[in-house]
């Protein structure tokens, strides 16, 4: 049951359309997933941009195929809910994976202000690929193993204000990071802007990784660090990658540290460090935290010394300190660190 009007039921039994989201990988067919080649060859138009399309040429035999532009997303969206409407099966390629800076968001805005529901007749599927960032990082080593994010430098949708404040925000909070869209023709001084704002809180020899065409034909890779980055050539098919504090570059490859030299000594055959246990959280970690929280204020701390010492709001601080720490937890509970 739903308000919006069925186009696809004429002459008798309807046609189930269907609009199939792709993300078809990095770009080399080995990493595509199976799916995603089911998904293509399932559909009766494929539509995408030139470059993804000239990807998956060996698909589309026989089917109809809507070449679009880069600045056609919106258009590609509305073209395919028409088809699928008339019970066709729409596939909407993206490189990487649909969800991430591809056309899942700008489909969905585009079916609810059509009126589609999930109940419509229309079926969506999104298909996961993996993205720049997890192709860009297994070229490179390891960077992605702890905390990251990912920021477009894209202002063709985004106000500078808004991408300038975020990439302050991760810089600050040691976020190892990946720039997607760094760099175009047209957009050549944003990534100036993101290092100047990273140098602000970033070492200079912060280890970055510049990664183009990751896994196509042209595929480069450049290790070079914080203050030379924008020297660099960077374009609109590089993911750049900077390392967060912990970062290493080592024979060639760039590792972010997961922490297990926070609690095994590494070079003592991994023996648990004083005052640590395996399958627990750190000594630093919250509950221990806490105890030495309440123990520095009790021997005369105050909530302002401790929120600049940790460098955590003053409220955040006066809040926890205000809440006794939890009994310990059950001494069997384990828990898995990989
Ligand atoms: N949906 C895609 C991202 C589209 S935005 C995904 O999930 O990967 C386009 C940006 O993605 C490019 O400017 C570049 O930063 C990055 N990118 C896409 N494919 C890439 C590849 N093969 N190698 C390096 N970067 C890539």
């Amino acid at each position: 049951m739903n308000d919006t009007t069925p186009l696809n039921t004429a002459g008798g039994a309807p046609a189930a359309g269907k609009i199939m989201l792709v993300g078809i990988g990095p770009g080399h067919a080995d990493h595509m997933t199976a799916r995603a080649r089911s998904a293509i060859a399932e559909a009766d138009v494929v539509v995408g941009y030139v470059t993804y399309i000239k990807l998956v040429a060996d698909l589309l035999d026989g089917k109809e195929v809507v070449r679009k532009g880069m600045t056609e997303e919106l258009d590609r969206a509305v073209s395919a809910l028409e088809a699928a409407r008339l019970g066709k099966k729409v596939a909407l390629i993206s490189s990487g994976d649909a969800g991430v800076y591809g056309m899942a968001g700008p489909t969905y805005e585009v079916l609810f202000q059509a009126g589609w529901t999930p109940e419509d007749a229309v079926e969506v599927e999104i298909v996961p690929g993996a993205s720049a960032l997890n192709a860009c990082a297994a070229l490179v080593g390891a960077p992605l193993t702890h905390d990251f994010c990912a920021i477009s430098l894209s202002d063709l949708l985004t106000p500078w204000p808004t991408i300038a404040r975020r990439l302050d925000a991760v810089a600050s909070a040691d976020f190892v990071v990946a720039l997607y869209n760094p760099k175009s023709g047209r957009r050549t001084r944003q990534i100036v802007e993101a290092q100047r704002l990273f140098l602000r809180h970033r070492r200079p020899d912060t280890p970055v990784a510049i990664v183009k065409s990751a896994y196509r034909r042209r595929q480069h890779i450049e290790f070079t660090t914080l203050d030379r980055m924008s020297e660099h050539d960077i374009g609109m098919l590089s993911t750049v990658l900077i390392g967060n504090s912990n970062t290493v570059v080592q024979h060639g490859l760039m590792v972010t540290p997961r922490g297990y030299a926070n609690k095994y000594d590494m070079a003592e055959g991994g023996s648990t460090r004083d005052g640590e246990k395996a399958g627990r959280s750190l000594s630093t970690g919250l509950n221990g935290w806490l105890e030495s929280l309440i123990a520095d204020h009790a021997a005369g701390a105050s909530v302002e010394q401790l929120a600049q010492a940790h460098r955590l709001p003053v409220d955040y601080i006066a809040a926890t300190l205000a809440q006794p720490p939890e009994a310990a937890a059950d001494e069997t509970a384990e828990e898995s660190e990989a």
